[in-house]
């Protein structure tokens, strides 16, 4: 293994077949064989190594999982069908009945939902903390409390959890920190290195990049990790061994696109920055981002990622997005094409309005994932929205 991300990245590869294929093959198979019945049982008693059927492990996925573990800085994982199935999977493998988990109020959409609607079912409890009041953390953990959960940048409020500090309170109160790293991906910040003993993702954005296919992962030390694998296996949310190919071959080109989405999302943020139309613009690598040294010290560019608040509100917020002409209008994100977005009536429609403003999502407010296209072609259709929107 080099020392460098993008070596591992295309260079980490499941050991050749006897075809002696250059790029590595698509594994289009639920099960696989043994030579005899001495083997099929040494393999199911973990006494030798070997694949025994996808739904544990498959050469695509263990092939994505040694990229990602390479680029994390991680002992072991799993690889799931979505990013919400790892979600899902890192909370209900390590707690049990009457844990508590801590969380930062600014959540995934969805990630807000099993903790508030569906581990409630299985006396599974939460608290939310609030990232602008780290000194008040204290306060919030109980007795019961076994898990930290956060999300750095949050989605869509950009807001940025120093990782240092969740190390070191994870560490102090004995609780598993978790971290969805989605937005940063690996090549831009290792939450393990500050820490944490569980990463998670959405494969489905930065690492697909390119809005083919969904998957997840979870990593973390060996021994977390083992319970994690239990789950997995028997409850079943393996990612097919296409998505997990397709997200391997990603893999190898990982660096060089969050270098383009970075310098275009730069680019672009510091385009909206001088616009009279834009009340404000939040991008993590802006001088006017409230956590912009934190953002420098933990991350080495800032992401895909803008929010902006128009002049107009709502109504200007729907306008614009009406009239960009190139940019699309759906809900996913880290795609190679720009991607604009208007949370409060889409992928954070579920939560109550008191609860969208107590993590920033205004009505005004539009995400924008700046894509891989020509700069010149971004800020020419972004601009002239921004005018015919007047
Ligand atoms: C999209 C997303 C998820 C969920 O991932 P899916 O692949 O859509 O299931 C979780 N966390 C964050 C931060 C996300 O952006």
């Amino acid at each position: 293994m080099s020392k460098h991300f993008e070596t591992n990245s295309i260079r980490i590869n499941p050991s050749k077949s006897n075809q002696k294929e250059h790029s590595s093959p698509l594994y289009l198979t639920s099960s696989f064989t043994f030579d005899s019945a001495e083997e099929a049982r040494a393999t199911f008693a973990d006494e030798i190594e070997g694949n025994i059927y996808s739904r544990y492990a498959n050469p695509n996925s263990t092939d994505l999982i040694d990229k990602i573990c390479a680029a994390e800085g991680t002992e072991a994982g799993i690889a799931t069908a979505s990013g919400m199935a790892a979600m899902f999977g890192s909370i209900a493998s390590l707690l049990q009945q009457g844990d508590h988990v801590l969380a930062a109020r600014s959540l995934f959409g969805s990630t807000h939902q099993l903790l508030t609607r569906v581990f409630p079912k299985w006396g599974i409890t939460s608290t939310y903390g609030d990232i602008s009041d780290i000194h008040n953390w204290e306060k919030l953990v109980q007795p019961n409390t076994k898990m930290l959960f956060i999300e750095t940048p949050s989605n869509p409020g950009l807001e940025i959890i120093d990782l240092e500090w969740a190390g070191n309170f994870a560490k102090a109160h004995n609780l598993i920190l978790v971290v969805d790293n989605c937005f940063a991906t690996p090549y831009l910040q290792q939450p393990a290195k500050w820490g944490a003993h569980i990463v998670t993702h959405s494969a489905t954005k930065y690492i697909d990049g390119q809005g083919r296919v969904l998957g997840g992962l979870i990593l973390g030390t060996e021994e977390l990790m083992k319970e994690v694998q239990f789950f997995t296996r028997h409850t079943g949310p393996a990612i097919s061994p296409f998505n997990a190919w397709i997200l391997s071959k990603s893999m190898e080109t990982l660096g060089v696109r969050m270098d383009r989405h970075c310098e275009n999302a730069l680019k672009t943020a510091t385009y909206f920055e001088g616009n009279q139309e834009i009340d404000q613009v939040k991008y993590p690598f802006l001088k006017s981002h409230p956590q912009y040294e934190l953002a420098k010290k933990q991350m080495k560019l800032g992401g895909g990622i803008i929010t902006l608040t128009l002049k107009g509100g709502l109504e200007r917020a729907k306008r614009f997005i009406d009239q960009l002409q190139m940019i699309s209008v759906t809900a996913n994100l880290g795609d190679s094409r720009s991607i604009v977005t208007h949370p409060a009536s889409t992928t954070h429609s579920k939560l109550s309005e008191e609860e969208r403003a107590r993590v920033g999502i205004t009505d005004g407010l539009v995400r924008l994932s700046v894509g891989l296209e020509h700069i010149d072609d971004i800020i020419e259709d972004v601009e002239k929205a921004l005018n015919r929107s007047k």
